[in-house]
Formats: C-alpha cells, sequence, structure tokens
C-alpha cells in the first residue's frame, strides 16, 4: 500500500486514462533536454504546446513507478523510444498524452512523470530542486541549471528504498518484468524530423 488511493488525480486528455500518483516521494524539476523536447513534438503540436514551456522545457515529477495507480485505460498504454538505448517513453495511444518515462532496464525503479498529466493537486508536489541541462533550452533560458546531482542522489535513494521493499515496475510491467506495451523505437528519419520540428 503506497497511499496512492488518496494521490493526486492523473488524466489523459480525452480522459479514457484515468489514475493516481502518489505524491509522497519524489522530486519535481524541469528538463530542458533536446531528447524530452523531441519526444513532445513527435507526438504533435498540440502535445507540445501543452507539455513544454517557454523555453522548451518539460517539468517532471520524478519518483519511482509503484506511486503510479492506472485506474482506467490501461490498455492505451503505448511505449516510444527515441533511439535504441532511449528511456521507455510511455503515453497514450488515445490521444498522446506523455503519462511516465522509465528506463528500459527494470532493475532501476524510476519513473518521470510529465505534470501535464496531472489533473490537479500540482501544489502538492513540493519545490523545484532541478532545472537540467539548461544549455539545451529553446530559447535560451538565461539562468544556470542546479540540482543535477542532488535529482540524481534522490532517483538512487529512491530507487533502493522501493526495491528493498519489493516494489517492481508499477503499471508498466508485467510479473515477469516486460514492458506491458511492446515499446517502438523511432527510425532515424522520425527522429530527425522530431528535432527539426524544434524551433
Ligand atoms: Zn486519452
Ligand atoms: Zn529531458
Amino acid at each position: 500500500m503506497t497511499g496512492a488511493a488518496t494521490g493526486l488525480a492523473l488524466r489523459c486528455r480525452c480522459g479514457a486514462l484515468t489514475g493516481r500518483l502518489d505524491p509522497a516521494r519524489g522530486s519535481r524539476l524541469v528538463c530542458y533536454c533536446k531528447d524530452c523536447r523531441a519526444y513532445a513534438r513527435h507526438l504533435g503540436d498540440d502535445v507540445a504546446n501543452v507539455v513544454l514551456d517557454d523555453h522548451g522545457g518539460t517539468a517532471l515529477f520524478q519518483t519511482t513507478p509503484d506511486r503510479i495507480t492506472i485506474d482506467t485505460g490501461a490498455e492505451h498504454l503505448a511505449a516510444l523510444r527515441l533511439g535504441p538505448k532511449g528511456l521507455l517513453r510511455w503515453h497514450t495511444a488515445c490521444c498522446r498524452t506523455p503519462v511516465a518515462n522509465t528506463l528500459f532496464s527494470p532493475g532501476l525503479r524510476f519513473a518521470g512523470v510529465p505534470q501535464s498529466l496531472i489533473a490537479e493537486g500540482k501544489d502538492r508536489l513540493g519545490p523545484v530542486i532541478c532545472l537540467n541541462a539548461v544549455d539545451q533550452a529553446d530559447p535560451p533560458l538565461g539562468r544556470k541549471g542546479y540540482g543535477v546531482a542532488r535529482a540524481g542522489a534522490a532517483v538512487l535513494l529512491r530507487h533502493l528504498r522501493a526495491r528493498l521493499s519489493g516494489q517492481g515496475g508499477g503499471p508498466f510491467r508485467d510479473d515477469g518484468g516486460r514492458p506491458v506495451a511492446e515499446p517502438r523505437v523511432l527510425t532515424l528519419a522520425e527522429r530527425r524530423a522530431a528535432e527539426g520540428a524544434v524551433p
């Protein structure tokens, strides 16, 4: 029992997928990396407009997969990878809403949830502890990044705690640790198009 029953409401843009996020353990950060931006652009301009801020940053809540519960529409989960070594970028097939980024290997308990998925209660997520990859912000952010080491340490600590308490891959893995949907790797052409679409 993770307390997700009382968590923040999650909802995709069309409402078919709903769920809850337990905000008790996690960190807020904004990621300005090119990959997160290319991903949002690949899903579509309508998605990027919702997910990306004025500098191409994605606001994320990093936690462990077991803190996420899907109540309806789990069958809409789909996974993309920007390249053969990329993160599993979970989104909905119904309306292309980003749901969470996890690692390909089931070993490390990690999930980065785009805050655009959170329907209400974002004020309960705590302060932003990290601005990541500000050198890749577009247009430039005009300030220094911070908190990368702290965010990384928090990821590791949460992973260890989740592993010790027997938590697994949450709604993204079956009992055998396999992804619940077959991840699709973008072709080079698709990836280039997504990067080229970055203004
Ligand atoms: Zn949807
Ligand atoms: Zn990123």
